[in-house]
């Protein structure tokens, strides 16, 4: 693994005042911060014209659907569901490859170095569809931990959807699965990657408590448990999942997955919309973290997670991109400033959290979502370093650069990228790989998707009816947006 010099940087670090340093590196860590250091031999760079930050870490999203932007209307997440994830075409590990590949160089590209991506990853295919994922992110040269999204109940299930209008059952419209041959997929993954790499952390992703069976979840608990890996899921994004937890379970869901052993600090949540304020206080002294997805929430409509509150009683959060049908980008500064200037929309101006706030979740936050020594530019940290031109004027205003990055930036700024001590894009560019070739690639993807649009709304008007009703039958005073948390 090389070693590293980078002389002269500006520090922007998010525990420590604004300073010029030089930064060593070895083994993939930071071993020394401080000014004047002497150079030992490392491969040099010279960051006197550079900031130095910690690489944004993205907490939440679906690889599978980098390619799939601006296909989506904007609909709630219900119906998003049929037309973005059930109505799109079936990937080949190829198209796997390719689409992780292409979130992978955008987020580089715009100042990320980590993403937890919970890739679908279909039972019938499952190593090759998985090795193909893991191969796009060794080869990007980008951190990353991949939870296999996976679950062993119809979609429709979770919908607690009975019958069409015409009084007709609905077509299933995903496998139910047996538990025990899932856990057998999860537990090959583990084997092939599990301490196989510095970058790529597996980890186990049940898609949603609500689309799996009890079963299921108990043994992915116990899986996690036995191999000492971390658990990503989907937690109460909408109002509609409120209600079918609550039915379905007789308690609320929160409540529920505690009793299933969910409540830990190798947990992380994506979304977390709709809990109460005891239930955030539950999970924030569980040390399990919430990650927030502004984006997706808006362009689904799913509501607004009272961040001015999980800050206040300190519960633990990360951000998240979500995947590309619902976002439509994976670039983390969009999400920064999308974070920071939705939560102006409530609550008191004292309480509004500022660009600074949101930078921090990003890497503090993220770090912890990851279990990783990560979004720090210290010693023992690992040496993922994003180095931005400083002549630009987004980042001149030096007293508020984080503000000035979060809310101007949009990654023209990136220079060089370092992972784990790999210079991964070097001016720019991806140092990996061969981006036109890439591009080429992505390019057939989406013209395959495009071409077949029709059968995408064929699926979506059989389900639109049932699914629309639903949702206006969820749609019951208690859940107004933002205001009914309030404790
Ligand atoms: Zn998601």
């Amino acid at each position: 693994m090389s070693r590293l010099f980078i002389r002269g940087a500006t520090l922007l670090d998010p525990l420590r005042a604004l300073g010029q340093a030089d930064i060593r590196i070895a083994e993939g860590r930071i071993v020394e911060v401080g000014p004047r250091l002497t150079p030992d031999g490392e491969e040099e760079i010279d960051g006197r014209e550079h900031i130095a930050m910690p690489g944004l870490i993205n907490a939440h999203t679906h690889s599978g659907q980098s390619l799939d932007r601006g296909t989506s209307l904007n609909l709630p997440l219900d119906l998003w569901m049929v037309w973005s994830i059930y109505g799109g075409v079936a990937q080949s590990p190829e198209d796997a490859y390719t689409t992780a590949a292409s979130g992978a160089l955008e987020m580089l590209r715009s100042g990320c170095t980590s993403v937890l991506d919970q890739v679908y990853i279909p039972a019938e295919d499952f190593a090759a569809h998985a090795s193909a994922v893991m191969a796009a992110y060794e080869d990007l040269g980008i951190r990353a931990a991949v939870a296999p999204m996976v679950q062993d109940r119809d979609f429709l299930e979770s919908l607690h959807l009975q019958e069409t209008s015409s009084g007709e059952a609905l077509v299933q419209i995903t496998p139910n699965y047996e538990p025990k041959l899932l856990i057998e997929c999860l537990r090959g993954f583990l084997d092939a990657w599990q301490s196989k790499s510095e970058t790529l952390l597996p980890m186990l992703g049940p898609t949603a408590p609500q689309r799996c069976s009890d079963e299921f979840l108990v043994l992915v608990a116990d899986l996690a448990r036995e191999r000492q890996v971390r658990v990503h899921t989907h937690l109460l994004e909408t109002k509609t999942q409120r209600l079918v937890g609550g039915r379905r379970y007789g308690r609320s869901l929160v409540d529920h997955i505690e009793a299933l052993g969910y409540l830990t600090s190798r947990t992380s949540f994506a979304h977390g919309v709709w809990l109460t304020p005891q239930e955030y206080r539950k999970v924030g002294a569980s040390g399990a973290t919430i990650v927030h997805n502004p984006v997706s929430n808006m362009r689904c409509g799913s509501g607004v997670m009272p961040l001015q509150y999980l800050l206040r009683e300190q519960v633990p959060v990360a951000l998240g991109s979500d995947g590309a049908a619902s976002n439509d980008t994976q670039n983390m500064l969009e999400v920064l400033k999308a974070a920071s200037l939705l939560h102006t929309l409530y609550g008191d101006f004292r309480d509004w959290p500022q660009p600074e706030d949101l930078w921090r979740a990003c890497l503090l936050g993220g770090a912890a979502a990851l279990g990783e020594p990560l979004g720090r530019i210290a010693v023992g940290s690992a040496a993922d370093i994003v180095l931005l031109r400083s002549e630009r004027f987004a980042l001149s205003s030096r007293p508020h650069l984080v503000a000035a990055l979060v809310n101007s930036e949009h990654g023209e700024s990136v220079d060089t990228v370092v992972v784990g001590g790999r210079v991964v894009v070097r001016d720019a560019v991806s140092t990996r790989v061969d981006e036109r070739a890439l591009t080429a690639e992505a390019h057939g993807f989406m013209e395959r998707s495009a071409a077949a649009f029709d059968s995408r709304r064929a699926t979506y008007s059989r389900y639109e009816g049932q699914i629309a009703r639903s949702i206006d039958e969820a749609d019951i005073d208690a859940f107004e947006p933002v205001r009914w948390w309030r404790p």
